[in-house]
């Protein structure tokens, strides 16, 4: 997947994208990040991007004519792919593992970050495909949330995790939270490794793990949960945990 970002800060995103996972997924070439100066595309020697709002107010406008040049820009270049063209934006729809998983099958994200007072709207009805928050409430420009899209997003990417069970069980991917995890050692001040995950018994291992996601799930974001949607066996099993 090639992600493209447009931003006025790329110097931002020294750091965030060289560790880990994300690293050795651009080192296998299964993920390739740009970064590209909205500012760069400025009519003027100043650079400007930016310019007082019309009927007046605090702070300031990106200029639409950067922006769209900067997309149409990138999408030049990779000509014949399908792009999907995103704005950072906290009146998008809230980012979620879903919407994730959806952008992870995307062949190219071209990520707009807004700064300032946002973007001139004329950007979002001319090139802009979907709006992306991550959150209700506002950050100082869309590179943090683009760093959040492109890390949730890049993990799902078929072969960038080592072993695919690593999402598959993770918190949402099945709309629920995950269970509690345990390494060693198998006791730690006083408390000890539930008995059931020493037992080597996988179905034994799978249903507690399963009823601790549903209770957990039940606990803290019941919102979640719709018994009309759980399969028989969840439902005897968040019986159970009321009983536990
Ligand atoms: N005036 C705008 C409003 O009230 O909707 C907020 C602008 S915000 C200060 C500047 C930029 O930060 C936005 O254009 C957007 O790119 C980014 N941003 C801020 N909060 C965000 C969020 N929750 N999710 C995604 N992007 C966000």
């Amino acid at each position: 997947m090639k992600i493209d970002i447009l931003t006025l800060f790329p110097e931002m995103f020294a750091g965030p994208f060289d560790n880990s996972i994300i690293k050795r997924a651009k080192e296998k070439g299964m993920l390739e990040i740009c970064l590209t100066n909205i500012r760069d595309f400025a009519h003027d020697k100043h650079r400007i991007v930016d310019d007082y709002p019309f009927g007046g107010g605090s702070g300031m406008v990106m200029k639409p004519e950067p922006v769209f040049e900067a997309v149409e820009y990138v999408r030049g270049r990779d000509r014949g792919n399908s792009v999907k063209v995103i704005l950072l934006c906290p009146q998008g729809r809230v980012f979620n593992q879903e919407t994730a998983k959806r952008l992870a099958g995307e062949e190219h994200l071209v990520l707009i970050c807004g700064h300032y007072e946002g973007i001139d709207e004329r950007i979002r009805e001319l090139i802009v495909d979907e709006e992306l928050s991550i959150g209700d409430f506002v950050l100082t420009g869309g590179e943090i949330p683009a760093m959040v899209v492109v890390d949730a997003v890049s993990r799902l990417i078929p072969g960038v995790l080592g072993d695919e069970e690593s999402y598959v069980n993770d918190s949402f991917y099945d709309g629920i939270l995950e269970y509690p995890q345990y390494t060693r050692p198998r006791e730690f001040k006083g408390m000890e490794v539930p008995e059931v995950l020493l037992s080597g018994n996988h179905e034994k291992i799978r249903l507690w793990r399963r009823k601790m996601s549903l209770k957990r799930t039940k606990e803290r974001r019941p919102d979640l949960l719709k018994w009309e949607d759980l399969s028989p066996e969840d439902r005897k099993l968040l019986e159970q945990a009321k009983e536990d």
